[in-house]
């Protein structure tokens, strides 16, 4: 089932738990997280960013990829640009046929930041996309921005947001960074202000920067209001590792041979992630509902 985050992320929101939304740049890579929402009887949300999808993957290939997966099984599957930044990219991606976007212009003044995120959400609106907004500014782990209290989303500040721009979904600044967190540093997210957020917004709430934040830290922000999880780095690591192991032990190892050891190690990764935040078993359908009690 190919369509929007709006309905798997109200569903989410409802029954309190949180959809991972993960980068993909390859057929690899969707086939590990399609099959792994299938497995788990999960939504899944596949990630494409606009360095990622200028430098690997391009849209016109990717959606209709991930649109012919998608169709193939019972679990709802959304196809999001993640951390879209320029209208050329939002309108290249509608075109192309992805179901969602993130309209990212948390780097402007807050005036700017409206008028750019209404504009683009009344854009996919009207072609049938769910969007993504963000308030506060999720920054760079290794810069310390998880750190930076000026950063982090105002709860009255995002209540006018939301109602100004008519997102579907709130990426909320509490204190996580993208990429690697200094050596063993893990962050201390504010969990008083995501459950601020969720009280006065009851809408639902976006995570990034999740990679290396910690199971315990996962659970809570999910208890707490989370219904989307972005996971790029620590999936790319997972792949590239078990990739990498498997050449050190053969080296004349058949490529496609090597593609699959990193297709594997995802799927794990990604059914393990599924059952921690809640999402594995939440889509049972007729036809699955079968096939499980043969
Ligand atoms: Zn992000």
């Amino acid at each position: 089932m190919f369509q929007s985050m709006k309905n798997m992320l109200f569903d989410a929101d409802k029954r309190k738990y949180a959809v991972m939304a993960i980068n993909c740049v390859n057929m690899e890579q969707a086939m590990a997280i399609i099959s792994a929402a299938q497995e788990e009887h999960s939504p899944v949300i596949i990630n494409i960013s606009p360095r990622q999808m200028k430098t690997h993957g391009t849209p016109e290939i990717i959606a209709p990829m991930v649109a012919k997966m998608a169709e193939g099984v019972n679990v709802p599957v959304a196809l999001n640009l993640d951390h879209g930044q320029e209208y050329d990219d939002v309108i290249r991606v509608i075109k192309a046929g992805f179901t969602s976007v993130m309209i990212d212009a948390s780097a402007c003044e807050y005036e700017e930041n409206i008028n750019r995120t209404r504009l683009i959400a009344s854009i996919a609106h009207e072609n049938g996309l769910s969007v993504e907004g963000e308030l506060g500014h999720v920054g760079s782990a290794v810069e310390g921005d998880s750190e930076k209290l000026d950063l982090y989303t105002n709860p009255e500040q995002a209540k006018d947001f939301v109602q100004r721009t008519n997102i579907d979904c709130l990426a909320v600044a509490i204190g996580t960074a993208h990429g690697n967190y200094p050596h063993n540093m893990t962050p201390r997210l504010d969990f008083q202000r995501l459950k601020e957020l969720k009280d006065i917004l009851q809408m639902p709430l976006v995570l990034h920067g999740g990679s290396g934040a910690g199971e315990e830290n996962i659970k809570r922000a999910v208890a707490c209001g989370i219904n989307k999880i972005n996971v790029c780095t620590d999936l790319f690591q997972c792949g590239r590792k078990a990739m990498v192991e498997a050449a050190a032990e053969k080296l004349e190892i058949d490529y496609m041979d090597f593609q699959i050891a990193g297709q594997n190690a995802m799927k794990l990764f990604i059914k393990d992630y599924m059952r921690m935040i809640g999402s594995s078993g939440k889509y049972y359908f007729e036809s699955s509902r079968t096939r499980e009690f043969d």
